[in-house]
């Protein structure tokens, strides 16, 4: 069998990190990776697809106007069945793991979701690592059926940068048939209260450090002043507290996110939070604990009452911006 690689994900800029992924391990088995394009707009993703990594890309068509786990798993199946793949990647959004589970019960093979890690040991065997028991532990594991299929959360690897001189080949493989037993009657986005936490440059973050919720202005204060587009926060601010919306909560169970700049304030840095923030370039952290863990994530700390602290940093950064 070949040991052939197919990464997909209905989220675009995912997909280009699934790629970067797959580059890496296909680049290491000396295989192809193959990239999938399912659905609305799928013929115009697929040449970006060779340009961020893929060997090939498999565009379906337009057939299916949205996602359904029980199409998309039918369509990856049969990709899969004539490609004979080996290992799939596929993005670990909630369609993404569905898709995946879907995938893996039809064809009785094994699966491993939520990964933070994909990797090749002694040249060969892939193994992935994963966060359990809500964060106290980490799971190293490999999979001996085949094809072996992984989820990977979103911003865990950058995308390779645009390549517009590779080249690749783009298959058509429109009109594969499906059945469904469901049908999609109305979508409806969710509103989004500003921008997206997980596409934000700079985030301002926020723990149960502070005092009470009208303190949050301290927060917006110095995210404006950075022109942060959003602030964060930890679950006990959102889930708890309530004090903001759970489209501020940064964590495991809350949004990945990867700026250039994440400032956490107030904030002691429990794995669970770190799970959705420490691939941050660059993390400044306040608290006033020393040994607060957060410091061990940090690039830069500043140990201190938030309250004395954050106005003299935002004092300090008008200064500076005149
Ligand atoms: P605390 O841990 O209470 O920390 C407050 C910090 O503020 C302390 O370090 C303290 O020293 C500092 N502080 C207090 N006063 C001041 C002051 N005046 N000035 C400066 N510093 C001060 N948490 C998440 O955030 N995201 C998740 O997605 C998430 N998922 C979870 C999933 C599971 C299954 C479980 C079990 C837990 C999860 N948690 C998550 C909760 C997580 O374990 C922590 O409880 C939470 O992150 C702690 O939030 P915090 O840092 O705001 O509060």
């Amino acid at each position: 069998m070949k040991t052939m690689i197919v990464v997909y994900s209905e989220n675009e800029k995912l997909m280009l990190e699934l790629l970067a992924k797959g580059r890496e391990i296909a680049d290491g088995l000396n295989t192809t990776l193959v990239g999938l394009s399912i659905g609305k707009n799928s013929s115009e993703r697929e040449q970006d697809l060779i340009y961020h990594g893929a060997d090939q890309v498999i565009s379906t068509g337009k057939d299916q106007e949205y996602f359904k786990a029980e199409e998309y798993s039918q369509i990856l199946i049969n990709i899969l069945n004539e490609l004979s793949a080996d290992i799939v990647i596929i993005g670990n959004t909630k369609n993404g793991k569905e898709l995946a589970a879907r995938t893996a019960g039809h064809l009785d093979t094994g699966c491993i979701t939520d990964c933070t890690k994909l990797y090749l040991i002694d040249g060969k065997k892939i193994v992935a690592e994963r966060i359990v028991y809500g964060g106290n532990a980490l799971a190293v594991q490999s999979l001996s059926s085949s094809p072996k299929i992984y989820t990977m959360i979103p911003r865990v690897t950058d995308a390779l940068p645009k390549d517009d001189t590779r080249k690749g080949e783009i298959i058509k493989k429109e009109g594969i048939s499906t059945v469904s037993s469901s049908k999609i009657i109305k979508i409806q986005e969710k509103k989004i209260e500003g921008v997206n936490i997980e596409d934000a440059e700079i985030i301002v973050s926020c723990g149960r450090g502070m005092k009470k919720k009208e303190d949050i202005s301290l927060i917006k204060e110095l995210a404006d002043l950075l022109q942060g587009e959003t602030i964060g926060c930890t679950r006990p601010i959102s889930a708890d507290l309530n004090w903001l919306s759970e489209d501020h909560w940064v964590g495991l169970s809350g949004h990945k996110v990867k700026p250039r700049i994440y400032i956490a304030v107030g904030i002691s840095g429990q794995i669970q939070h770190l799970a959705g923030m420490r691939g941050s370039d660059v993390i400044v952290a306040f608290n006033k604990d020393p040994e607060a863990p957060i410091f061990k994530a940090a690039d830069y700390g500043v140990v201190g009452d938030l309250y004395q602290a954050l106005p003299l940093f935002i004092q300090k950064i008008k200064q500076k911006m005149g």
